[in-house]
């Protein structure tokens, strides 16, 4: 999983313009879950002549050939990932909106166990998790 995202687009055939190289290089940079409206604030500080509806284009492009999974958290803002990254699941703070990134060994194991147990072989699972944070005395 050591390729970058540009080196992804050109291996599927994608026309690579300059805007979208600079695209391309803020999703490689980004280890959390922007939006569009934050990914085109990233891309216009390296290029100020991208526009948000070239940002919109090039996620949507980049999403339906596979580099970039899209997220979507019931709010109405689609986030996106490396579609590379590391397999993860997410726990949403429905207060602020952050995406927390975790992986938990004993939630892996008794997925598979409950599709083995229904006849089937895990192929993949999303979950989320929604929450608020604990006051501090509830810890
Ligand atoms: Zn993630």
């Amino acid at each position: 999983m050591s390729d970058t995202i540009i080196s992804r687009c050109e291996a599927k055939g994608l026309r690579m313009t300059e805007q979208r190289r600079t695209i391309a290089g803020v999703l490689e940079d980004s280890k959390d879950h922007p939006d569009v409206e934050e990914l085109y604030a990233r891309a216009s500080a390296r290029d100020s002549a991208i526009s948000l509806a070239t940002v919109y284009r090039t996620v949507k492009l980049f999403e339906e050939a596979g580099i970039l999974d899209k997220l979507e958290f019931g709010d109405g803002r689609a986030r996106y990932e490396d579609a590379e990254r590391d397999h993860h699941d997410h726990l949403i703070d429905i207060n602020s909106g952050e995406v927390i990134e975790f992986m938990d060994p004993d939630i892996e194991k008794l997925q598979e166990k409950i599709a083995e147990k229904l006849g089937y072989k895990l192929m993949g699972h999303k979950m989320e998790l929604y929450g608020v944070p604990l006051k501090r005395d509830e810890h």
